[in-house]
C-alpha cells in the first residue's frame, strides 16, 4: 500500500505489543501515543475480530506480507471504524523477524460510497420491478377487450360478406390484430423480466416453420415480394415453433417497415458449422454500423425512422433465439439494405468446440 499523509503506521512486537505509533494513529483511533506503547493491540481491535490478530501474526512469522485487509477497529470512544490494513514484517539486519509495522487506511467513505450505491441499486430495482408489474397489469387489463373487439369484427365480417363496408371491417381487423401484437409483445417483457419466458420445445422441421412465417406475411403484404432459397433438404431443430415463428414474422415486418422504396424481402436457410442459419435481407434504409448492435436493446428505435413501434421487437427476437442456444446479429449497408440473421443449434449434433 502506498501511504498518504492520513495513514496511520503502527508497530508491534510478535506479541502485539505496541512499539510505535504516528500523528494519524492518534487522529484515527483517539489515543496519544504515550497512551498505547507498550499497551496490546488487542486495545484497538473488536472482541470478535481477535482471531484476526492470530491470523495476521502467523502470517509474518512466516515472512509474510498481508496485504489491502480490509476490516473494523475500535477508537477511544469505543467507535468502530471500517480500515484496510497492510502489515509487514520488520527484520533485523541478521534476517530475524523481530515484529509487524502496519499502515490503516480509513476506509469509512468508501464503504459509505458502496453503500449508498447498493441503496440506489435497490431502489431502482424496486422502480424497475414496480413498472414491470404495471406494464403486466395493463396489458392484460388491454388485452381483455381488445380480443371481444377482435371476435366481434370476425363475426360482422362474416355477416357483412360482399357488402360494402367488407373492407372496411377489415382494415379493423388489421388494426386489432397489430394492437394485439404489441401488447403481446408487452406481455413477454415482463416475462423475461421475471424469468417467465418459458419454451416448450419440440423437434420440427425449421423449413416448415420458416414457408409458415412467409405466407403469413405474404397474406398481410400482398404487393411485396418474398422469395425463399435453399440448398438444403431438411433441417431438423428442436425448438418452440410459435417463437420462432415469431421471431421470423418480426424480422420480415421489420424488412418491410423499413424498406420504404423497395418490395424485396429475400429469405435464405443455410447450416453452418452445426448451426441452422436463417437470413433475411432487404433493400431498405439499412442501419449504421454503430447501431448495429444496440438495435436489439430493449425499447431501442433509430430516431429517424418513420412509422410506430415501440423498439422491443429485435430485443424480443434476441431472448427468444438465446432461449433457443442460438444468437441473432445483423449486417448493414446504409442507403442499401439490412440482413438479419439468427442460428439455431441443429438436432442431435455437438457443437464444435
Ligand atoms: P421497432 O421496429 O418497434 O422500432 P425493433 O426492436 O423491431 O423495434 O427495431 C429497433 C430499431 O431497429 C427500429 O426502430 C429500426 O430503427 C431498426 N431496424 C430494425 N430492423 C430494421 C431493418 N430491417 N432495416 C433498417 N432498420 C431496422
Amino acid at each position: 500500500m502506498c501511504t498518504n499523509s492520513h495513514d496511520c503506521i503502527i508497530s508491534k512486537t510478535l506479541d502485539g505489543v505496541i512499539m510505535s505509533w504516528n500523528p494519524s494513529a492518534e487522529k484515527m483511533f483517539g489515543y496519544n501515543e504515550s497512551e498505547v506503547i507498550g499497551k496490546h493491540i488487542s486495545l484497538i481491535i473488536p472482541p470478535d475480530r481477535l482471531e484476526e490478530e492470530t491470523f495476521i501474526i502467523s502470517q509474518i512469522r512466516a515472512g509474510k506480507k498481508v496485504e489491502h485487509f480490509e476490516t473494523e477497529r475500535l477508537t477511544k470512544s469505543g467507535k468502530l471504524i471500517p480500515i484496510s490494513v497492510t502489515v509487514s514484517p520488520v527484520i533485523t539486519e541478521d534476517g530475524e523477524i523481530i515484529g509487524a509495522s502496519k499502515i490503516a487506511r480509513d476506509i469509512s467513505e468508501r464503504i459509505l460510497l458502496q453503500q449508498e450505491k447498493s441503496h440506489l441499486y435497490d431502489q431502482l430495482k424496486t422502480l424497475s420491478d414496480r413498472q414491470n408489474e404495471f406494464i403486466g397489469l395493463a396489458s392484460h387489463e388491454l388485452k381483455t377487450p381488445l380480443t371481444s373487439l377482435n371476435g366481434y369484427l370476425q363475426i360482422l365480417e362474416k355477416t357483412n360478406e360482399g357488402q360494402n363496408s367488407g373492407h372496411i371491417i377489415n382494415k379493423a381487423i388489421h388494426q386489432v390484430q397489430k394492437l394485439a401484437r404489441l401488447i403481446d409483445d408487452l406481455l413477454d417483457i415482463t416475462k423475461i423480466h421475471t424469468g417467465k419466458l418459458a419454451m416448450s420445445l419440440k423437434p420440427v422441421e425449421l423449413k416448415e416453420i420458416v414457408k409458415a412465417g412467409i405466407e403469413l406475411l405474404q397474406h398481410a403484404y400482398p404487393d411485396h415480394v418474398f422469395t425463399f432459397k435453399t440448398d438444403i433438404e431438411a433441417v431438423r431443430v428442436e425448438v418452440d415453433a410459435q417463437r420462432i415463428e415469431q421471431v421470423l414474422t418480426n424480422l420480415l415486418t421489420n424488412a418491410v417497415r423499413y424498406s420504404p422504396s423497395s418490395n424485396l424481402v429475400e429469405i435464405f436457410l443455410d447450416v453452418d458449422h452445426k448451426q441452422a442459419i436463417v437470413s433475411v435481407r432487404d433493400q431498405g434504409l439499412g442501419i449504421p454500423e454503430d447501431k448495429l448492435e444496440i438495435i436489439f436493446s430493449r425499447f431501442y428505435r433509430m430516431e429517424d425512422r418513420p412509422g410506430p413501434g415501440l423498439g422491443l421487437g429485435l430485443f424480443l427476437c434476441n431472448e427468444i433465439v438465446q432461449l433457443h442456444g442460438g444468437r441473432i446479429w445483423a449486417e448493414s449497408t446504409l442507403s442499401k439494405g439490412s440482413i438479419f440473421r439468427f442460428s439455431l443449434p441443429l438436432m442431435n449434433v455437438q457443437p464444435e468446440l
